[in-house]
């Protein structure tokens, strides 16, 4: 059978008092009433019983194989409240379209794109008191799906789930525009080629936590990873893709597999190029950028990502090298990159390239 959001089953709790959303919104901690949810079954077919439904606890077997053996994805995008009160998505079918990517590799059966897109806009819809309209505040859309199977044995699961979770969120760095402190290693790796570091798969952030734990015990808020195999070519900062602002050039490592292909990068790239920028994908290496620190010919680095949206690398530390960038002066550029993007985002800047999807 094929679903549609005509079959979609309502369980909607009515609320007896109006929605508060809590002063201080710390990223990730606040939910909203309600989740979207549909079941995989093999037995039955494929996906079915999509369900807006009261967000309660999840029931859900000891033996269910995700908590075994990591067979989960999931997805990240944000929902704006604009000035004239309309609400807008940021390019949402890119975010189906990884999470198909990341279905295909970790042996999950993909979902439907227009389906989860229609499940996405109509939970948000429902929800839409629970967007917070401060400035550099949205709704964080989180779709998730993982094998529900009671078995112990390492094999592709037969059952899944798949939840659409919407958290209110207040800007990533509360201060404002941040430069943060970042800590390059060579101690640990994120992901190797040909492995799952293009996914967004759960074991990929468990195994990303030993050297951020370390980052932060020598004061850095995150770090720098190298390639697995040379430990000397950037890839990430942290859950963000890295981008460098040379004198005549913008910079940013091309996808080798091991990188998480960003839609803020894409999105990032297609603006500095209509800028009529020097941009290029490209390996780069560490000692590049210590050498092009050294003579003065680095002006900036800075994180893309969802949550934060553009993040200025502030201080970066290599080995006993310690690279002062924007965290004194500058980061013009970034912080004008940031107030692009999230200028489309909100609504402020028109938006060119028709990356918004409206709630009507
Ligand atoms: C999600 C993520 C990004 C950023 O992707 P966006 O689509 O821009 O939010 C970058 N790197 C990693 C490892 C990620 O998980």
């Amino acid at each position: 059978m094929v679903i549609t959001m005509e079959n979609i089953i309502y369980e909607i709790a009515e609320r007896e008092n109006l929605v508060e959303i809590p002063e201080k919104l710390i990223f990730g901690r606040t939910f909203t009433d309600h989740v979207f949810e549909m079941d995989y079954d093999e037995a039955l077919g494929g996906w079915h019983s999509p369900t807006i439904k009261k967000r309660t606890k999840l029931e859900l077997s000891p033996a269910a194989m995700v908590l075994h053996y990591g067979q989960s994805i999931f997805e990240g995008l944000k929902a704006y409240k604009h000035n004239d009160g309309r609400i807008a998505l940021f390019r949402p079918e890119k975010n189906i379209e990884r999470l198909n990517n990341s279905a295909e590799r970790m042996c999950i059966p993909k979902v439907d794109p227009k389906l989860v897109l229609d499940a996405m806009l109509e939970l948000v819809k429902l929800e839409q008191n629970w967007i917070p309209t401060l400035p550099g505040h949205a709704l964080y859309i989180r779709p998730v799906v993982f094998a529900t199977d009671p078995f112990l044995g390492v094999k592709p699961a037969s059952n899944f789930k798949l939840v659409i979770l919407l958290s209110p969120v207040g800007p990533y760095y509360p201060e404002g525009f941040k430069p943060v402190p970042i800590l390059a290693t060579d101690q640990y790796v994120r992901a190797v080629r040909k492995g799952v570091g293009d996914c967004k798969t759960a074991g990929n952030y468990a195994a990303s936590l030993a050297a951020q734990r370390e980052a932060i015990k020598q004061g850095y808020t995150q770090v720098l990873w190298l390639d697995a195999i040379h430990l000397k070519f950037l890839e990430e900062v942290g859950t963000m893709n890295i981008f460098v602002k040379f004198k005549n050039e913008i910079a940013t490592p091309n996808l080798t597999g091991s990188i998480l292909p960003g839609v803020t990068r894409l999105s990032v790239l297609q603006i500095l190029r209509d800028w009529g920028m020097n941009v290029n994908e490209r390996m780069i290496g560490i000692d590049e950028i210590v050498t092009r620190y050294e003579n003065g010919s680095l002006e900036e680095m800075f994180g893309t990502g969802t949550a934060a949206v553009i993040s200025c690398v502030g201080r970066l530390k290599y080995k006993d090298k310690i690279l002062k960038m924007c965290e004194d002066v500058g980061g013009d550029f970034s912080k004008k990159l940031y107030d692009e993007i999230t200028g489309i985002q909100y609504g402020r800047i028109e938006d060119r390239y028709n990356w918004l999807t409206y709630i009507d």
